[in-house]
């Protein structure tokens, strides 16, 4: 049974109880006061009884429309269930065709420049059409339907001369923050790239594990062990960094191939790197890759990878330490608002199927 969808319907019950509590105190304050001669005691106990059979009626109605869309959120969930084998059927057929062709089609948008700004304007081009298309989900979400959805990642961490830049057991526990976060914040599963890995909004929480790891078995060339942030690395993934990324991600990312093309839940790749020219610890591009960067060797802050994506799925930075997208490193940020939500549950990588 899908906990969110219980969840969420339970609180907001509570919410409608307290609405109506709330308000047949304000009608008893307003009796208290009522005046004692007649016609105006008579009007005013009126008035009290039109106020109680108010919030009477609200609780009823809110009650009823949570029960609606508590039900619609299971049906939905159960139509993804159902779809979700059918896809994971289809992906590891035609996936497997697919990606191939797109893996030789991956080497020349790994081309320097012109083969890299046709693969930037694809990424835009993908992204306004997907949330065109989940503006739907958007209002769902904010109607109080709120069914899982599915994001795709998997992570690859360099090598340089001395072996992995970075531990994969501490990368993991930065997968796991992301994993929890997103899943209690906007109802979104992370789950790992591979041919039929099925997961359905009715499986329980989830223990991230090395299936979305990826070591390299060779030396990264500096290019990418090391690298820029900001408009720097927008120049960089233009050259030989963006060639050399796109390549491994497509390489080490294979089954992510097909959905990269179509945009319709796109993995993020994650590339854990030895370090950043700019002193950041995490970043991104937001829509215009698909990949993001991180450095691995944080032991505090369990937040870089989560952050980052968030940047990659069109949330910006706000105010709040507790709130994900906080601009300073913090193991802090777990939070995330509404808008929040609902933004990055419209991004082309966040999807049902
Ligand atoms: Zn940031």
């Amino acid at each position: 049974m899908s906990k969110q969808c219980v969840e969420w319907g339970e609180e907001t019950r509570k919410e409608c109880a307290e609405y109506r509590d709330n308000g047949y105190n304000s009608c008893s304050d307003w009796d208290s006061k009522c005046c004692g001669w007649w016609p105006c005691s008579w009007a005013c106990k009126l008035i009290t009884w039109f106020c109680v059979a108010w919030f009477w009626v609200s609780n009823v109605v809110c009650v009823a429309w949570t029960y609606f869309t508590t039900a619609v959120c299971l049906a939905w969930e159960a139509v993804v269930t159902v779809v979700t084998f059918v896809v994971a059927v289809i992906e590891v057929i035609l996936g497997t065709i697919i990606s191939a062709i797109v893996f030789i089609l991956d080497v020349i948008l790994s081309i320097p420049i012109i083969g890299r700004f046709i693969r930037e304007i694809i990424s835009l081009i993908q992204a306004i059409i997907w949330r065109i298309v989940g503006l739907i989900d958007a209002l769902a979400w904010l109607v109080g339907i709120r069914p899982e959805k599915k994001l795709r990642m998997c992570v690859i961490i360099l090598r340089d001369d001395k072996g992995p830049v970075a531990d994969s057991a501490l990368v993991l526990e930065e997968v796991q923050a992301a994993a929890d976060i997103f899943r209690s914040q906007a109802n979104v599963r992370l789950i790992p790239v591979g041919p039929a890995t099925i997961k359905t909004p009715f499986h329980g929480d989830d223990e991230v594990g090395d299936q979305f790891i990826h070591e390299m078995g060779s030396t990264s060339s500096d290019n990418i062990l090391d690298v820029n942030c900001g408009a720097s690395a927008w120049g960089d993934d233009f050259l030989l960094t963006g060639s050399n990324f796109n390549l491994l991600m497509s390489r080490f990312c294979f089954w992510g191939n097909a959905r990269r093309l179509f945009g319709y839940g796109s993995p993020i790749t994650v590339f854990v790197v030895r370090s950043f020219k700019t002193g950041h610890t995490g970043c991104s591009l937001g829509p215009l890759t698909d990949y993001i960067t991180v450095v691995g060797t944080e032991t505090t802050d369990k937040t870089t990878i989560a952050h980052e994506t968030g940047h990659a799925c069109g949330l910006w930075h706000v105010g709040g330490s507790t709130n994900l997208m906080f601009k300073t490193d913090s193991n802090l940020r777990r939070d995330m608002s509404n808008f929040q939500a609902i933004n990055l549950r419209n991004s082309r990588h966040v999807t049902y199927f």
